[in-house]
């Protein structure tokens, strides 16, 4: 390049994420196995969920080459969700940003980049195609062998077959090559299943790693979550830019009529004091607004008191039951409690919080002296940069002694948000940032599980100072009837039915005593 000439050059999405792949979680070679397989899971479990199928999702890593210290992996997963259409293969797997989710309804996938990535990561490390098959049932089944031509982040189709399907398979097979680190990435990727299973109890999910280990993760439940719908936006929740492309596609009509047509919680009266409001004719024409009056307008929409809260019916939230299912089948807990939030709306995005508290049994001890925390998000569980994550924040913000909770406890708390956009902080989908309307739910929803678990371990607590009294009774009383029973010239009675009265006596007089203790500390 001559000096001081500046050069300018155009860089397509493949490329941009080709050279930018932290950012998209693919920064190692043992975080890009984890997120390839994170990636793969979620898109399977969506497919399942979009057509209300059980999901039976499975899983195989291979060790294909080994030299030096760069391990080569074959991946391989299959499902049997609503597949793909043929026509749509080689973009959905070979194009970068290419995908079916970009509408307003929840789901794991956003922003078309997961699944394409992980495949993108296994060609720039083993210059090696993308095997998939899939079929949607009621076609054939279509096979292809596809790379990514990264420059113009275009698929290059290397063969295409069609085979004819005769019981009606619908489902996708994915296999490909990358580079990785699995005895790194073993623990994170066992834990992203466990977790997985834990808030999808609905799923069966089948892992052989490359040692030739078998992990199942049986469904415990065949009740799935209601679908959610797809909605409209909300007034508060679109920008200039939404506005302008919804009125170039708007047909003849006013201003009111537009309003009413385009968005959630617009009815005609709420349209009118709206536009009077904001200043505008009702009877206008939205296509001959100017830039400014749609500036105005939008602004307008963030500023009106009268919109009632985004519709919720958009988000699948687990629910109480499953989520209980869910934390019992994975970490058989002494004790649970749940809690699910009124659906609550950040700048015009719906959100619903669910919390779970676990005791004992297979909760683990802390580490760290912190209280174990699990995050999920859209039903996927969140591993990476828990310190910079509100929960976390939250539960190291409440004074847990207030709940009888002490560092040493095994305890567990797990937080589910749903939303047609989770307040994610990176493409990475690592954590959830810091906005007062989440934190408010999050801190509600622990609180009323923490009283529940601080009652239970009042309980535990003075049953077992019971069993102390008891205990004493019970190594004295024998001796006593036996003494007694000597000088009295009869026979050793037997003691064991008034021990039982008195061990019954003892529990009871704990428990009511405890009862106004309780009330106090709340
Ligand atoms: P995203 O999940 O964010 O939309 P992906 O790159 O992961 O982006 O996937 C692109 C698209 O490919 C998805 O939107 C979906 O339509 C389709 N897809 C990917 N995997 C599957 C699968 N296992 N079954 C059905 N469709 C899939
Ligand atoms: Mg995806």
């Amino acid at each position: 390049m001559p000096h001081g000439k500046t050069e300018f050059e155009e860089i397509s999405p493949a490329d941009f994420f080709y050279r930018y792949r932290d950012i998209a979680g693919f920064s190692n070679p043992a975080r890009a196995i984890f997120s390839a397989i994170r990636e793969l899971v979620e898109n399977s479990l969506d497919a399942c969920e979009v057509r209300g199928i059980l999901p039976d999702i499975y899983l195989r890593l291979s060790l294909e080459e080994e030299h030096d210290d760069v391990f080569v992996y074959r991946l391989r997963i299959e499902d049997n969700g609503s597949g793909v259409p043929g026509e749509h293969i080689p973009k959905a797997f070979g194009q970068v940003l290419y995908g079916s989710k970009y509408r307003l309804i929840q789901s794991r996938g956003m922003f078309g980049l997961g699944g394409a990535m992980a495949i993108l990561y296994g060609q720039i490390t083993t210059h090696k195609p993308v095997f998939v098959m899939s079929s949607t049932g009621d076609g054939d089944i279509h096979k292809y062998s596809l790379m990514i031509d990264i420059k113009n982040n275009k698929p290059v189709i290397l063969s295409h077959e069609e085979e004819e399907n005769r019981d009606g398979w619908h489902g996708t097979v994915i296999e490909f090559c990358l580079e990785g680190d699995y005895s790194k990435a073993c623990p994170k990727i066992l834990e992203y299943l466990k977790q997985t299973a834990l808030v999808n109890p609905y799923a069966n999910i089948t892992f052989v790693d490359p040692r030739g280990r078998l992990y199942r993760f049986l469904r415990a439940t065949t009740e799935m979550p209601p679908p959610p719908k797809e909605t409209r936006p909300h007034p508060r929740g679109v920008d200039v830019e939404m506005v302008r492309r919804m009125i170039a596609e708007a047909g003849e009509g006013t201003l009111k009529d537009f309003l009413v047509k385009n968005f959630q919680r617009v009815g005609p009266r709420t349209a009118e004091k709206f536009l009077e409001f904001a200043g505008f004719d009702p009877e206008g024409d939205p296509r001959s607004l100017g830039p400014e009056e749609v500036v105005r307008l939008v602004r307008a929409m963030r500023e009106f008191k009268g919109f009632i809260a985004p519709d919720a019916s958009c988000l699948s939230p687990l629910g109480p039951e499953l989520l209980e299912a869910g934390v019992k089948k994975e970490l058989k807990p002494e004790f649970v409690a749940v809690c699910q939030r009124r659906p609550s709306a950040y700048g015009g995005h719906p959100f619903i919080v669910e919390v779970a508290i676990a005791y004992g049994g297979q909760v683990p001890s802390p580490r760290s002296g912190k209280i174990t925390l699990l995050r999920f998000a859209n039903r996927i569980p969140l591993l990476y940069d828990e310190a910079s994550d509100v929960s976390r924040k939250i539960i190291d913000e409440i004074n847990w002694r207030r709940y009888r909770v002490t560092p040493d406890m095994p305890v567990a708390v797990v937080v589910h948000i749903c939303s047609t956009r989770v307040p994610y902080k990176t493409v990475g989908k690592e954590f959830i940032a810091d906005r007062p309307e989440v934190r408010h739910e999050i801190t509600q929803a622990i609180r009323e599980v923490a009283r529940k678990l601080q009652v239970y371990l009042a309980r535990k607590e003075r049953k077992h100072v019971a069993m102390k009294r008891f205990s004493v009774f019970k190594r004295y009383l024998p001796m006593i009837a036996e003494f007694s029973a000597k000088l009295a010239g009869k026979p050793r009675p037997d003691v064991r039915p008034l021990l039982d009265k008195v061990r019954e006596s003892f529990i009871q007089e704990e428990m009511d005593s405890g009862e106004e203790v309780e009330e106090n500390i709340m």
